[in-house]
């Protein structure tokens, strides 16, 4: 029986430290939560063997003996001699703070979502960008604004890399707005950042320019992307301007495989993972390129325990998805193929430019 209440406690135990959630508590609260009631000194006893053990912080806590307030007393209001919340006296009605026995379990606690910028791929004017929206301002207690990146139709300009510079310059210059306009409204926080497609490469480059090393972002999400998978997220992510990514890898992702034969700089991450082992890498079997963005799988990703959902508010020292794995090696496709699709699609830039350029005219 001792050993079987010790499993369901240590299960809890992880349960919180996981979610980031519930580290401090009460033996009573504690296992209450589990259906338990009353502690017995099998409880006690494991948990001053957690406590030895590092797991757990015993704090010395008091709550205030008036029926109906009982509010928890720290050691500084112990001195003060006065309950904070019913006001009470304890010197003057001759009752002292009740002893309370209070545990912290060892790890971080979670984090809020603030606020997030999406930047999509090309011409993806898609509906999932409204789902999104509409599923992360409902999300939380109070809304997290979305702010979508709109670079208009990138066609041919994704061919050739000057054209992918000016995008960035647009991206940073937005992004920086937007950081301000949130400073402005009293949030200091950084955004979170979901990625897509070619979204992705403007986003690593954006990373990797000086011109806006300024600009800071929380966690990370990557999904059907082109950044080249030997992208070093370690250096981003040590020098503090990420917290950390997630690439949400699609097996069936055929897009993303034919990126480094047109498309400068890029390679199949979305496809095969990142090597860089600071970044997250997650499979799923059945996606395709959007597979993610469809409204029933944002509702699986961002539903309480979904991957998203886990990534962007759990501590990640105990974030181990079940389909993580390592990419320990890739390497690009012959270069002299490379080299001639390349050759193929400056070509096709060359051809289709002045058109580019008469429509951007028309419709910026
Ligand atoms: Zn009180």
């Amino acid at each position: 029986m001792a050993n079987n209440g010790a499993k369901e406690w240590a299960a809890e135990l992880a349960r919180r430290q996981q979610a980031g959630d519930g580290l401090e508590f009460s033996p009573d609260n504690f296992l209450r939560a589990i259906g338990g009631a009353g502690t017995d000194d099998s409880f006690e006893m494991w948990l001053k063997e957690k406590v030895c053990q590092g797991e757990l912080e015993a704090l010395q806590a008091w709550k205030c003996p008036v029926e109906g307030c009982e509010r928890v007393i720290d050691k500084n209001e112990l001195e003060a001699n006065v309950c904070p919340k019913c006001g009470t006296d304890f010197q003057e009605v001759g009752e002292n703070p009740i002893r309370q026995l209070k545990y912290r379990a060892k790890g971080d606690t979670s984090r809020d979502i603030y606020w997030m910028i999406v930047i999509h791929g090309m011409n993806t004017r898609g509906a999932w960008q409204e789902e999104l929206s509409w599923r992360l301002a409902n999300k939380f207690k109070y809304s997290a604004p979305v702010l979508i990146f709109k670079y208009g139709l990138a066609t041919i300009d994704v061919l050739v890399k000057c054209r992918h510079q000016s995008l960035v310059n647009k991206l940073g210059i937005r992004i920086r707005k937007g950081i301000q306009f949130a400073r402005e409204h009293n949030s200091d926080h950084r955004p979170d950042v979901i990625v897509h497609s070619f979204g992705s490469q403007l986003f690593a480059l954006l990373l990797e320019n000086e011109q806006f090393c300024d600009l800071k972002f929380g966690r990370v999400i990557t999904v059907g992307s082109i950044i080249h998978p030997d992208f070093d997220w370690s250096k981003h992510i040590d020098s503090g301007k990420i917290e950390a990514v997630l690439n949400h890898v699609g097996q069936k992702d055929i897009p993303v495989r034919a990126a480094q034969f047109f498309i400068p700089g890029t390679g199949p991450s979305g496809q095969k993972g990142f090597k860089d082992s600071a970044s997250i890498n997650v499979s799923e079997q059945s996606y395709g390129h959007s597979s993610a963005f469809e409204p029933s799988e944002l509702k699986k990703n961002l539903g309480t325990g979904g991957l998203w959902d886990q990534f962007l508010q759990n501590p990640l020292n105990h974030f181990k998805p079940f389909t993580a794995f390592h990419l320990k090696e890739w390497k690009p496709f012959f270069v002299l193929v490379r080299c001639f699709t390349r050759l193929l699609g400056y070509l096709i830039f060359a051809i289709l430019a002045p058109v580019s350029f008469v429509r951007r005219f028309l419709d910026p």
